[in-house]
């Protein structure tokens, strides 16, 4: 894959810790030669040693000021003669200065006292004299103490700034932009650039239905003038919808590939960040990129983060919406025909703006949801065209047992089973491979380390048992395929695995409340073997409240509020949340119906036990013993120790 990161700001900008770094050379060197220059050392001595000095006809020039006099002295001058003058014993230490500096500008000073016959003697002398001390003033130090400090002091604060934000993953703007030579540039890695993706409608499979309406888009990036010579024009946009690893970003990827044209992929949640414009200047970098490079797709994933409906309310998002308002002026902004197709995908559809939705935008919507069981089949064939095969495999078996699983889901099984075959040192997939892969993927793996004491050991086979043997007892309840107490690492203590012989679209009212006597057998089977139950049914309990919930308020089948609608899903795409639509009173009289569903399955679940108390026993027993049993083998100790098995089964 032929992946490109856009990095456009790294290239550009130049090193400013290098600049920075020229910048206080150049100081110090500055200072340096300037310091050479003027370099004069300086050596107090006394007023009296002073004017020794002015007797001795050495001094040259005075400066004078409120507190101290400064005193150059005559460059012809020898150490020792200035040593004798001053009478000291040595030659001072500032003497030597004097003596070594090519300038001879050694400066004496000492302090000034009230004399008020300084100037007729320093006049009697013939020695220059002023008030004040004059600045050395040069261009190179007027640089050198301001204009250099000054702009080295303007660089560390925007440099200082700059690293701030970009550890906030940020990048700036303005001011700080237009010195850094990037206004509005995208941070680097913001999106992705794959000149050819490499990925065909083959390596989608189960998703016809989107592939279709993807198809035609294919054939307008390849033959754009059929389209512009009949004055057609093609959606500027569609939404791929559908809940999580379903496959929208492998079909955004596939139509570049079928098409043959570069693919601009980022993350909605990337363009947000903290400073109010970046969002929006990064959408107009990317569609100026992309506008160079037609034609194009751009994928923008994750939509509702920047998509969601605008509002002025208190809790608004004004870096949001600027960014939002930018992708529809951009949206607009492209002619129809202009060879970039936007592709955007969302598992929240109804929370985006409306104005995204209006033709001219994403026009299109595409559900790509969860695939069927033939769709299931396919994709594990596709996948599983990847791995080695043994002649055993039987993916439709496989699909029949992962209902609701997502490609993604589909496509982690095949690579667990392979991974399990080379643990097994196996050089194919079996079929035993994928099974136990699917519960992999949704129990976790087997915690064989996990010891259960043995009280707990019976409490969890006769749970087990329970489910399996309520679901059998009844005759619309799915076929048990599995029971087992070994451990998994996602918590359950044993499972049992259920799987239905058909895909089924529909479900009776019969067939839901015999699902939900079976999540009840469980608890049912601790009570009526230990009299008493335990935390381990809190996940039966929250799926069958959920379930009853369902049946209640959105399904009309209770006797109470019969087709009454008392609830709406929400997030269909991803949990599926039941909001109440209903008032609060109805709300708890629903509540009532709930319980009262809940209580009834599981009174029956009890009932069904109680009958068949030899099997529960029996059945706990070999689990007990054995661990894990096989569905068939469940099937005939059953047989074996009931006699009221409905004939269906
Ligand atoms: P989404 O964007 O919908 O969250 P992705 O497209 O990223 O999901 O899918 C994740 C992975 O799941 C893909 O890389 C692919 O391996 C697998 N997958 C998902 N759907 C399909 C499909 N319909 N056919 C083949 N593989 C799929």
């Amino acid at each position: 894959m032929n992946e490109q990161k856009n990095n456009l700001q790294s290239r550009k900008r130049p090193s400013w810790i290098v600049v920075l770094l020229v910048l206080f050379l150049l100081t110090f060197a500055l200072n340096f030669v300037q310091s050479i220059r003027n370099s004069t050392s300086q050596l107090q001595i006394s007023y009296d040693q002073f004017l020794d000095l002015v007797e001795a006809e050495a001094v040259e020039m005075v400066y004078m000021d409120d507190t101290q006099i400064q005193i150059s002295l005559k460059k012809e001058l020898g150490i020792d003669e200035v040593a004798k003058i001053l009478g000291a014993e040595e030659v001072p230490e500032g003497i030597q200065d004097f003596q070594n500096s090519p300038q001879k500008n050694v400066t004496f000073y000492t302090g000034r006292i009230d004399d008020p016959d300084i100037v007729s003697v320093l006049r009697d002398h013939d020695i220059t004299f002023a008030q004040e001390i004059p600045e050395q003033t040069s261009i190179f130090s007027a640089i050198a103490s301001w204009i250099i400090p000054f702009i080295l002091m303007y660089l560390v604060y925007f440099l200082f700034i700059r690293m701030i934000m970009n550890r906030m993953g940020s990048d700036t703007n303005g001011i700080l932009g237009g010195m850094t030579g990037g206004i509005g540039k995208s941070k680097a890695k913001v999106y992705s650039v794959e000149k050819s993706t490499g990925i065909t409608f083959k390596d989608v499979a189960g998703q016809d239905e989107a592939k279709e309406s993807l198809e035609e888009m294919v054939d307008y990036l390849k033959n754009p003038e059929k389209y512009r010579k009949i004055g057609a024009k093609q959606p500027k946009g569609a939404l791929l919808v559908g809940s999580p690893g379903t496959g929208k970003t492998l079909l955004a990827k596939a139509v570049a590939g079928e098409a043959g044209v570069p693919f601009y992929h980022l993350t909605g949640s990337e363009f947000v960040e903290m400073f109010v414009g970046v969002g929006a200047s990064r959408v107009r970098d990317l569609f100026q990129t992309a506008k160079k490079n037609t034609p194009c797709i751009i994928f923008i994933d994750e939509l509702d983060a920047i998509g969601k409906k605008r509002d002025t309310g208190l809790g608004s998002n004004d870096e949001r919406e600027q960014t939002l308002n930018q992708l529809l002026a951009e949206m607009d902004g492209f002619e129809a025909n202009g060879g970039i197709i936007v592709l955007a995908a969302t598992n929240r559809p109804e929370v985006l703006d409306q104005a995204l939705l209006r033709p001219g935008r994403f026009d299109r919507r595409i559900v790509v949801d969860k695939p069927d069981l033939m769709g299931r089949e396919s994709i594990l064939k596709v996948h599983g065209a990847k791995v080695s095969l043994s002649s055993d495999v039987d993916f439709h078996e496989i699909a029949l047992a992962t209902s609701g699983a997502s490609g993604a889901d589909l496509a982690n099984i095949v690579n667990e089973a392979a991974l399990l075959a080379v643990r097994m040192g196996r050089q194919f997939v079996i079929q035993a491979d994928l099974m136990e892969a699917v519960e992999t993927v949704f129990a976790g793996k087997e915690k064989k380390d996990r010891i259960l004491n043995p009280k707990e050991r019976r409490i969890v086979a006769y749970h087990e048992v329970g489910h399996a043997l309520v679901s059998a007892l009844q005759k619309n309840a799915q076929p048990v395929q599995k029971i087992t107490i070994v451990p998994r690492t996602m918590g359950a203590l044993g499972y049992t695995m259920s799987v239905p012989e058909e895909e089924r679209y529909l479900l009776t009212n019969d067939e839901l409340t015999a699902q939900l006597t079976s999540l009840l057998g469980g608890k049912a089977a601790e009570i009526v073997q230990f009299g008493t139950s335990t935390t381990g049914a809190a996940n039966d309990i929250e799926r069958a409240t959920e379930l009853a919930r369902k049946m209640v308020t959105q399904y009309g089948m209770s006797r109470r509020f019969g087709s009454m609608g008392l609830a709406s899903t929400q997030n269909q795409y991803l949990d599926g949340r039941n909001v109440p639509t209903c008032s609060d009173q109805t709300g708890a009289e629903a509540d009532e119906e709930i319980r009262k569903l809940i209580e009834e399955c599981q009174n029956r679940a009890i009932q069904l036990l109680n009958e068949n108390r030899s099997a529960l026993d029996n059945i706990a027993a070999r689990l007990l013993e054995k661990e894990t049993i096989s569905g068939e083998e469940f099937m005939e100790l059953m047989v074996c120790h009931t006699d009221d098995i409905p004939s269906e089964i």
